[in-house]
């Protein structure tokens, strides 16, 4: 998709005003619809007329969001949740059996991990765990049984990254459905779909909304993989409320620039740490020195906000400067215009067995900063001030 397509798409595709003409999207809390006739609600009831009937099937401010979402992920349909988790939970339980086998990139997020080791596996779905970046482990990981590949390119928190294309011949060839967490890149800087996978999947909570406002998800895809995935959710409920839908749906229209801002401060931020003497090792794909910075740079149009670094000193070194900085907030969220920092180990990481962190490199010394929208001057100096402290 052209830049041009996307700029013009988020701002404009995906609502159809109402007869009152309003300007600016309307937010439609009502949980349920009234029909004309008794024949007009059975036709609505048995699908023979397209309409709302309750708004945990089908809602036309979350409908709207979801038709945006679509656009500019370059999906042919899109089915919002009420975040991020649930998301991933639908697109697991829509599509898989007891039987199944799932490959999973053992870089995801502390919750991805629990949610398929401590529910997931309850149903009869098993899981194996892989190295992201290394292709011959989801290669050799394949059995007989295997339908779903699951993963985040970039990882939280060290920006490990995976070749989609690449991946996806594999996956296509033995008929494995590739899904991807497109949380930390958002559809302005990395296009899951058009390199290959199956489903994209987003949590919008984070950088869609990027105000830290509300929670929120997405599934993207073909239309048979979606219809799929809705049945679940309108069956089950975790669907997106339509006050959420309508912040998201903001969200949407000033994404590529917030992404571009989020970017380049975080570059600095990562240039300048990397000089810096209380710091042993920066982990940012935008940096010459990461060793996925030239893949990142062939497939995604960005490389996002999120920069991990060691301290020099550990665990005790590394709550110094959290507990230090003055302006950066202490939060284990992500994607938001006010800079946050986290201690992954402790917070995000916490619920992983210490051989988990350590198989995905997340050490006591370990700090992940989500870069925000202030002066990029005033971050350094509040960085700078704590780990000098
Ligand atoms: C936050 C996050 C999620 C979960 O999203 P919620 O909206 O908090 O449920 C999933 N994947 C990644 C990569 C995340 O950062």
């Amino acid at each position: 998709m052209s830049k041009k397509k996307f700029d013009t798409d988020a701002v404009r595709s995906g609502y159809q005003r109402t007869e009152q003409q309003e300007h600016s999207e309307a937010i439609f809390t009502t949980s349920s619809f009234v029909f004309d006739s008794a024949e007009q609600a059975e036709k609505r009831f048995s699908n023979q007329e397209k309409g709302n009937v309750y708004s945990r099937f089908t809602n036309p401010t979350v409908d709207a969001f979801e038709r945006k979402l679509a656009s500019l992920e370059n999906g042919e349909s899109c089915v919002a949740t009420a975040s991020g988790m649930s998301s991933i939970f639908a697109t697991i339980m829509g599509l898989l059996s007891p039987g199944d086998h799932i490959v999973a990139s053992r870089s995801m997020f502390g919750t991805t991990i629990v949610l398929l080791d401590k529910i997931v596996s309850r149903f009869g779905i098993e899981v194996d765990y892989v190295n992201l970046s290394d292709i011959n482990e989801w290669k050799v990981a394949i059995k007989s049984n295997t339908k779903m590949f699951l993963l985040e390119t970039p990882s939280n928190p060290l920006g490990e990254v995976i070749d989609i294309s690449n991946l996806s011949k594999l996956s296509k060839t033995n008929d494995i459905l590739l899904a991807v967490d497109n949380c930390l890149l958002t559809p302005a800087l990395q296009k899951p779909l058009d390199l290959g996978a199956d489903i994209s999947i987003q949590s919008a909570t984070k950088y869609i909304d990027g105000q830290g406002r509300s929670l929120a998800g997405a599934v993207i895809s073909n239309q048979k993989i979606i219809d799929e995935i809705r049945l679940f959710t309108r069956s089950t409920g975790p669907t997106l409320s339509p006050f959420n839908a309508w912040v998201v749906l903001k969200g949407l229209e000033t994404l590529r620039i917030r992404m571009e801002a989020h970017g380049s401060n975080a570059l600095k931020f990562a240039n300048w740490l990397q000089n810096h003497k209380e710091v042993k090792k920066v982990f940012y794909t935008g940096l010459e020195s990461h060793p996925h910075h030239e893949i990142a740079k062939k497939q995604q149009e960005g490389f996002g906000g999120i920069v991990s670094f060691e301290v020099q000193g550990g665990k005790a070194k590394a709550f110094d400067v959290i507990n230090n900085v003055k302006i950066m907030s202490i939060s284990a969220n992500l994607g938001d215009t006010k800079t946050t920092i986290t201690h992954p180990a402790s917070t995000t990481h916490g619920r992983l067995s210490p051989e988990q962190r350590l198989e995905s490199g997340i050490t006591d010394s370990l700090l992940r900063v989500s870069v925000g929208l202030e002066d990029i001057d005033d971050l350094i100096n509040d960085m700078n001030n704590a780990l000098l402290v």
